[in-house]
């Protein structure tokens, strides 16, 4: 582990040199990779995840969902009860006949998840050869492939990512020249997106996972992808090894990145510049526009980032180039220098960077810091709040649409808000007091 270095200043300065990064391993505060399943399962609309774990689980899920009881939902836990875990019965029998019963009851499953956990990682469940007898039971009628969710040494966004990587060996072959993007975006910004892609005259433009899974995008030699979210380090090395080549940009947040993401797709496609900046222009000022009152709210307001969603990296790019917002710690779960490479060139010199986490010491370097909003997970947030700090929690950026120019704004709403709350809190308990 790297010694700490503890935040004194913070850097306004330009870009260039590489940030410094704090490197932690200690007591993490993340949500697991089951989460990813809530984002998921309302994208591939045909697509079915059973999480084979424990109660705690379910749990999660149903809670992090919000569930409604007369719902059918896509996904649902099998249980491994104590007479699994004690080797009494037959965990694989078990997960048979609850597979069975869930594909005689829903015919409109087309892809099941099988979603390994920590207990079934415990008591050794090999969810890949079960999903191999089971998929040769029900294919091609339905396709049983697995994954991993596990909370150990993950985050949640990593769910994802393990989802699109087992997926990726069942996409048909292709030398069609093609560009992917690859990564759940909600249907309202890939249909956005799907539109400049018509009106810049590119075709042969697919999106991965798709929405429905008999609709899986073809890939090969002559396949460009490019990433449109900043977790999927997995995902863009299996690609790779399908032969498609990676188009690094940075992400889609905020005018500046979408411009560049598109810059880089228009590129590769052989759109002209002029025919790139008469699509995007309407577009960047219409955005400009709905950014500027919310850059009074934000211009030199400090920012913490706990590590989390693995979104933080571009984020803050985001905020502090397009809204003018001061960045103390930037922290990251992991950080993939492939992946953010061309995000890392735009953050301020020296701007302080740290992957992994080590909880209590980075609490220490929050106060130091006294910065006025922290992004951090769920269970950080409260008792940072009731210490008097403004929060905004990272999975909310994940659940939310944030991409792209018709959604800069509103990602940048998302903080001020808690900052004007703040502030009129202030006022209001002012005046009582006055
Ligand atoms: S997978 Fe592990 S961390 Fe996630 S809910 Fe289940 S037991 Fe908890």
């Amino acid at each position: 582990m790297n010694a700490i270095i503890p935040i004194n200043t913070i850097v306004e300065s330009g870009c260039g040199a590489p940030p410094e990064i704090i490197r932690e391993r200690g007591q993490r505060e993340v949500f697991c990779g089951l989460t990813g399943i809530i984002w998921m399962h309302r994208k591939i609309q045909d697509a079915f995840f059973l999480v084979v774990g424990s109660r705690t689980c379910a749990h999660l899920i149903q809670s992090a969902a919000g569930v409604m009881i007369f719902a059918e939902p896509r996904f649902a836990t099998a249980i491994i009860d104590e007479r699994d875990l004690a080797g009494l019965a037959d965990a694989n029998a078990e997960l048979d006949k609850v597979v069975q019963r869930l594909l005689a009851r829903r015919p409109d499953i087309k892809l099941l998840f099988l979603v390994g956990s920590c207990p079934s990682e415990v008591i050794k469940l090999d969810l890949h050869r079960a999903a191999g007898r089971l998929d040769k039971q029900f294919g091609p009628k339905v396709r049983i492939l697995n994954y991993s969710g596990s909370g150990i040494e993950t985050t949640f966004t990593q769910g994802e990512d393990a989802c699109l990587n087992a997926l990726v060996p069942q996409l048909p072959v292709t030398d069609q020249k093609s560009i992917m993007i690859v990564g759940c975006l909600p249907d309202i910004v890939e249909d956005q997106f799907a539109r400049l892609f018509t009106e810049m005259g590119v075709t042969n433009v697919s999106f991965f996972p798709p929405r429905n899974s008999r609709d899986l995008p073809a890939v090969g030699s002559n396949t460009q992808f490019i990433l449109a979210q900043p977790f999927l380090g997995d995902t863009l090395r299996a690609l790779e090894s399908r032969g498609a080549s990676h188009l690094s940009a940075p992400f889609p947040f905020g005018i500046e990145g979408t411009t560049e993401w598109l810059a880089t797709i228009a590129t590769a496609m052989g759109v002209s510049q002029e025919l790139f900046d008469k699509v995007t222009a309407p577009k960047k000022a219409r955005a400009e526009m709905a950014l500027a009152p919310l850059k009074e709210t934000l211009k030199d307001k400090k920012i913490f980032f706990f590590p989390d969603s693995q979104l933080e990296i571009p984020l803050a790019r985001y905020l502090h180039r397009e809204l003018g917002m001061a960045l103390t710690e930037v922290g990251t779960p992991f950080l993939h220098k492939q992946v953010l490479e061309k995000e890392m060139a735009l953050l301020p010199q020296n701007v302080q960077l740290s992957e992994g986490q080590d909880v209590e010491k980075q609490l220490d370097r929050l106060k130091l810091a006294k910065p006025d909003m922290v992004v951090c997970g769920l269970g950080l947030a409260n008792p940072l709040e009731s210490e008097g700090y403004t929060t905004k929690w990272a999975i909310e950026l994940v659940f939310s649409p944030i991409h792209g120019y018709d959604q800069a704004a509103d990602l940048a709403e998302l903080f001020a808000r808690p900052l004007r709350r703040k502030a009129k809190l202030q006022f209001d308990t002012e005046a009582l007091c006055n």
